[in-house]
């Protein structure tokens, strides 16, 4: 249920209700907004019509009503604002468009160097690239592991990009913990529950790519579990869904970037790179996501994508990058955005 403050509510009487909904079973979660404290009410609690009447007569407490969506703390019932996620030097989720740029995997320290500058050049903010890669095939290269991941630590420290890349098991999350900034949960994972709830512990941003096979009202109950367990750092990625086209290696569902933006206030980013495949689509796809209010883009870029060791069909040549970049421009201004 959210629990809406009178404007002026203290902080005791703030204490006083957050203490109240735990004696009735629940946990609190607090949401400052501008004007007023609204507090969620979450869990399977005791009788909730009694404790929303007995709630509504607590001093400083203006209004309760149910929440009705099963996500309950990503949903926009009860956060209206969005949330806007700040990382040294740039914000994902308010008036930034930050694209995410790299090669699918790591595979040795001038490939990923020299993309990393490129893209950075071009003006992405975070550099991507796979340590631990989680391949349809348990033959095709699996990743450089922790190699991986201090290639990509470099990368940063001669850039000053960010960092995303993935990680696929709650046992492997102290190691990357210690070099990424930006935790991505792949598709195959978004439902692997024993880690996204350890990834509600961590104190850093989650990127949640929609599973192949996900509907919306399940990749927010994933996004859910992370926020459920404290880590309120959750960006949505649309990625593509299997249909019955094969043309395409995926079918990008761009409605899903309004319509998630308006069951709930987390950001939402597009991959035009896995929800294409395909190197030619990339461009177009990009400024379909910005016209849908997309809060930014992940791509796929490699130096020699001919010989990359996994996407190289659906990887941009930094050239390429550069002039995405300068389209994407073109119609963030339209949409009053900016990189
Ligand atoms: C990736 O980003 O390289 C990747 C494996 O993506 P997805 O999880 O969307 O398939
Ligand atoms: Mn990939």
């Amino acid at each position: 249920m959210i629990i809406s403050m009178v404007p002026k509510a203290t902080k005791e009487q703030i204490e006083h209700v957050c203490e109240k909904i735990k004696s009735f079973g629940y946990t609190a979660h607090p949401i400052y907004g501008e004007e007023r404290v609204v507090i969620g009410a979450i869990g399977d609690g005791k009788d909730k019509d009694h404790v929303i009447s007995v709630m509504e007569s607590v001093p400083g407490v203006e209004s309760v009503i149910p929440i009705l969506q099963p996500f309950k703390l990503v949903g926009r019932e009860l956060k209206k604002d969005k949330t806007i996620i700040k990382i040294d030097g740039f914000t994902i989720g308010g008036d930034q468009f930050v694209v995410m740029a790299g090669p699918c995997s790591v595979e040795y320290r001038e490939q990923i160097l020299t993309t990393a500058e490129r893209v950075k050049a071009a003006g992405a903010k975070v550099l991507r690239g796979g340590a631990y890669k989680p391949r349809t095939s348990p033959y095709d290269f699996q990743g450089l592991e922790e190699e991986g991941l201090k290639l990509l630590a470099e990368a940063r420290e001669k850039t000053g990009l960010k960092i995303i890349t993935e990680i696929i098991t709650p046992e492997n999350i102290e190691l990357v913990n210690d070099y990424t900034d930006i935790f991505q949960v792949g598709a195959r994972n978004m439902q692997n529950f024993a880690l996204l709830k350890k990834l509600g512990k961590v104190k850093k941003p989650v990127m949640l790519k929609r599973g192949m096979m996900s509907t919306l009202k399940e990749f927010l109950m994933s996004a859910e579990y992370i926020v459920s367990q404290g880590n309120s750092q959750v960006v949505l990625c649309e990625r593509g869904i299997r249909t019955f086209e094969t043309y395409t290696r995926n079918t990008l569902d761009i409605s899903a970037v309004p319509a998630l933006q308006q069951l709930s206030h987390l950001p939402v980013i597009v991959d035009p790179s896995h929800g294409t495949g395909k190197r030619s689509l990339i461009a177009p796809v990009s400024k379909a996501a910005v016209a849908v209010g997309a809060d930014g883009l992940i791509v796929e870029v490699h130096p020699n994508p001919e010989e990359a060791y996994s996407d190289g069909q659906q990887s941009l040549l930094p050239d390429e990058f550069e002039e995405l970049m300068k389209g994407v421009k073109k119609y963030l201004a339209v949409e009053g955005k900016s990189l």
